[in-house]
C-alpha cells in the first residue's frame, strides 16, 4: 500500500479515533471525545485514542 498521498491520509486520519477497549475504528468530532459524548458502537466504552500514534 503507497497511500503516502495527504489526501489519503487525510481520509483515512482525518477525526479518526480507536476504541481503547475493544479497537474499533470510528469518526468523530474531537470535541465531542473530549466531552464524553461518543460512545463505542461495539462495546459502549468512550475511551478512545487517536489513530496513528506511534
Ligand atoms: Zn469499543
Amino acid at each position: 500500500m503507497a497511500t503516502k498521498l495527504p489526501a489519503a491520509q487525510a481520509r483515512l486520519y482525518h477525526n479518526m479515533f480507536v476504541c481503547k477497549h475493544c479497537k474499533a475504528k470510528l469518526r468523530a468530532d474531537p470535541k465531542k471525545i473530549i466531552e464524553g459524548k461518543i460512545r463505542c458502537r461495539k462495546c459502549l466504552k468512550k475511551v478512545f485514542r487517536p489513530v496513528r500514534k506511534k
